[in-house]
Parts: structure tokens; sequence; C-alpha cells
């Protein structure tokens, strides 16, 4: 129910950690963040709240990146549990996503011999993308590809360990804003996951492709064409 992204110069899970913290009140019942290290994701997820998720963590410390990505659930499509959590990631990529994808048994039957780790709609999109950028396409390309097969409604959020200082996400009938920092860049469900670092947003429109990498924010249509984005001011403050 919850997403944050980050791609900037401090600690990525400390931010996405305390973002996802911020979005509790939209209600969740798993958490899970994922990031690009050394050519690798790693990624930490666990059912229930999100001290479930730091305490495994805790027990088993990711590696430090300024690239990450983070999910809070709330199930639509399988059980509560740490295999149905997100990320779901596949080969050199990983994804979370919030909503449902309609399309997710006919998705699933054409992926014929993938082995699949839950029970969730959001996974098909995980085996789609790395099929994509298994067959050479670029993250974005790959997410543009996935999202043109994707019926429903979703926010779908992408990283690739082999593109390690990208982010890339995709937005139909689902909320996502992007906050524009100094040299630092989140995408979230909500601005009160980054407004503790920057005010500058850009709301995303329907049916939108979003880039961050270490040059900035670029954002595009499904059909690869230019966007229109509203950019705003958040002006107001959060109640502690
Ligand atoms: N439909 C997905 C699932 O059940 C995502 C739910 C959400 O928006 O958190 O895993």
């Amino acid at each position: 129910c919850g997403i944050v992204g980050y791609l900037g110069h401090r600690d990525g899970l400390d931010v996405v950690l305390g973002g996802l913290r911020r979005l509790e009140y939209r209600g969740y019942d798993s958490a899970g963040v994922a990031l690009p290290h050394s050519g690798r994701i790693e990624w930490r997820k666990r059912a229930g709240k999100i001290v479930n998720l730091e305490a495994a963590i805790a027990e088993a410390p990711l590696p430090p990146s300024t690239v990450a990505i983070g999910h809070t659930r709330w199930a639509t499509h399988g059980a509560p549990t740490d295999e149905n959590s997100h990320p779901h990631v596949a080969g050199r990529v990983a994804i979370v996503h919030n909503g449902i994808i309609e399309n997710h048994e006919a998705l699933r039957a054409e992926l014929g011999g993938v082995e699949f780790t839950s029970q969730t709609d959001s996974e098909v999109a995980a085996h789609l993308l790395e099929r994509e950028v298994a067959a050479g396409a670029d993250l974005v390309t790959a997410v543009r590809a996935v999202a043109a097969r994707l019926e429903g409604a979703f926010t779908l959020v992408a990283v690739d360990s082999a593109d390690p200082d990208r982010i890339v996400a995709a937005r139909r009938n689902s909320p996502l804003v992007v906050g524009v920092g100094e040299g630092e860049y989140f995408l979230a469900s909500d601005v009160a996951a980054f407004i503790a670092y920057t005010r500058d947003a850009i709301e995303l429109g329907q049916d939108q492709i979003v880039e961050l990498t270490r040059d900035g924010v670029n954002v595009t249509g499904f059909d690869g064409g230019p966007a229109e984005t509203t950019a705003f001011h958040v002006d107001w403050d959060l109640e502690a």
C-alpha cells in the first residue's frame, strides 16, 4: 500500500525505512526493501509490522547503498506471508508493486517454465521484466514493455543490479510522486515519505514512466513520448 524509492548520497536503506514509517498510516500487512549491491540484488522482507523487517535486517544486515526501494503491502492476492511480501526478485531485477494486476493469471500461464515463489499477482511483473533485460533491453525500455502488458491499477518500481544507478517506475490508476532534492531524488506514494528531505515535488500523470538517475528525473509516457507533469512545492507541515 506504500512505496518509497531513493537515489542520492545518503544511506538508501535509512531513507526508505523512514519513508515507509511515514506511510504506515495508510495501513499494511507486510514490508520489504531491495537494493542493488556489487552486481546483485540484496533484499529483506517480512510479514507484519516494519519492526519485523527491521529485526530481519538487524539479524542479517544489508550492505550500504545510496539506491534503495521499499514497500508496505496490503495483500490483495495471496496471504500476508514473508514469501508474498514485496520486493519480488527475478535474476538481476527487483520490483515492488502497489495495486492489482488483473491479467496476472494469463501472464503467469505465458511465463510457462518460470518458477514462482509467491501467490501474488505482482510476481509476474518481476519475471516479465527479467525476461526483457535478459533479452538486452535497458531498464526503462523493459519497464515500458512490461507496463504495456499489465491490466489493472499499478505503481510498479524497479531496480536492476546490472545498472545500479537507476530506478524506474510506471504508474496507472495508482499514486506516485517524485521528490527532487540536491543530487538526490525520491519516489513515493505520498509526499509525506520524503518531505523531511525535500519539498520540491512532481506529480506524475496517468500512464507515465519516471526514471531517476544521477543526472536527475526524466518522465515519459508509456508510448515513450514526452509527458506532462505538474511540479509543486509542499508548503504544509506534518503533524509530529
Ligand atoms: N496486489 C499486490 C499484492 O497483493 C499489491 C498489494 C498492495 O498494493 O500493497 O501483493
